[in-house]
């Protein structure tokens, strides 16, 4: 493994220990077909630390030996209406402001190929992903999807837009492949980038989003360092989705190294270990005291948040765990071995508590628990 000695956002040698979590399963994203391959798979170490210089935390303990993306990684969160909104209105927005339009749209990380699909439909575009996560034969009209990571120094056809969404903060070295686009890159071509955000994940309302998969955690000042000093030039960055996540619109230009004043996400980032083992402890006691009345705490998102939550709240993997995405009921969350079930199983059980592990849902989901019956204490984890 490559042990990180700098920061992967601006260089810098002044990392500092800020979270030692533990070992975690490396795949959040991964189902299972039975229980025991589950609880079987593989885990890492997720050791945090924080950029004295920009504030960019990253998992020092990272081994990129093993995260292997593949077919079985479903990462999708097309099912959930309140993200579809989000997709549908940034899709809409990239197509007015840039006249995205009978164009050629590239994406780096296209996953299974909604977001590129949705662009090429809004503009008439043509679109070319890279994503090895990509089943084989899987066809979306106007899109040609290469079953296959896009890394540095590869060619790419002629483009207006470069889609990069979620994929910089699982990259051992970011900088390398935003050097080498910004060295390729056509004049005018336009690139959106997206990542989860520090501030959030890292903020009062987040606290399940250190994933083995994710490396890097970039806060707007870290990843506009970054993107500076690789040889982009800003024309938006800021907070989307809720605070969520960071979303910057940038060209090719000159490289500069500057550093924003990081010291307040310094101090946020210094306060998290407190605040997740406190609240792994409280989240403790409840299931404790559900179970000890015949009832149960269950719990609302099988993805990355869900698993991660389940894994340090349940390892033995007892509680129930709903997801709305069909593809993953019957399922097996890596890690506890959580059975993932559809939200109508919840009607059969008596459920004191559902841990909401995304506030953005929270209403969502008591709106279709108020329909199936169930009454239940609707909390955000
Ligand atoms: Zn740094």
């Amino acid at each position: 493994m490559t042990a990180q000695l700098s920061c992967l956002a601006c260089g810098g040698q002044g990392l500092k220990g800020v979270a030692d979590l533990g070992t975690s399963p490396v795949l959040t994203g991964a189902l299972f077909d039975d229980r025991d391959s589950a609880r079987r798979a593989v885990h890492g170490r997720l050791d945090l630390a924080c950029c004295g210089d920009c504030g960019h935390v990253q998992n020092v303990a990272f081994d990129p030996a093993l995260v292997e993306y593949d077919v079985s990684y479903d990462n999708s969160l097309h099912f959930s209406g309140t993200f579809q909104q989000y997709v549908d209105e940034l899709v809409a927005r990239l197509v007015d402001k840039y006249d995205v339009r009978g164009r050629h749209v590239v994406e780096i990380g296209s996953g299974k190929g909604d977001f590129l699909g949705a662009i090429a439909r809004a503009g008439g575009n043509a679109g070319t992903g890279y994503d090895p996560t990509v089943a084989p034969g899987t066809t979306i009209p106007g899109v040609r999807l290469v079953q296959d990571y896009f890394r540095p120094g590869d060619q790419v056809d002629h483009y207006d837009l470069l889609v990069c969404r979620h994929v910089l903060e699982h990259l051992n070295d970011p900088a390398n492949l935003l050097r080498s686009l910004a060295r390729s890159a056509p004049a005018a071509a336009v690139h959106y980038v997206e990542v989860p955000s520090a501030e959030f994940n890292f903020g009062p309302d987040g606290l399940w989003d250190c994933i083995y998969p994710h490396v890097s955690y970039f806060s707007a000042g870290s990843l506009l360092t970054l993107l500076r000093r690789c040889g982009f030039e800003i024309e938006s960055l800021g907070r989307s989705f809720h605070g969520q996540f960071i979303s910057a619109e940038v060209r090719a230009g000159e490289s500069v190294d500057i550093r924003d004043d990081a010291s307040e996400h310094i101090r946020v980032v210094s306060e998290f270990a407190r605040r997740h083992r406190e609240s792994v402890a409280r989240w403790r006691g409840e299931v404790a005291a559900s179970g000890q009345r015949g009832q149960t705490v269950a719990v609302w998102g099988a993805g990355s948040k869900g698993v991660n939550f389940l894994n340090a709240v349940d390892p033995d993997g007892m509680l129930p765990t709903v997801d709305i995405n069909p593809r993953k009921w019957g399922r097996f969350l890596p890690g506890g071995g959580h059975r993932v079930i559809a939200p109508g199983e919840l009607a059969e059980r008596d459920v004191s508590t559902v841990a909401v592990t995304n506030p953005v849902y929270r209403d969502e989901i008591a709106g279709t628990l108020a329909d199936l019956g169930v009454d239940a204490r609707v909390v955000t984890v």
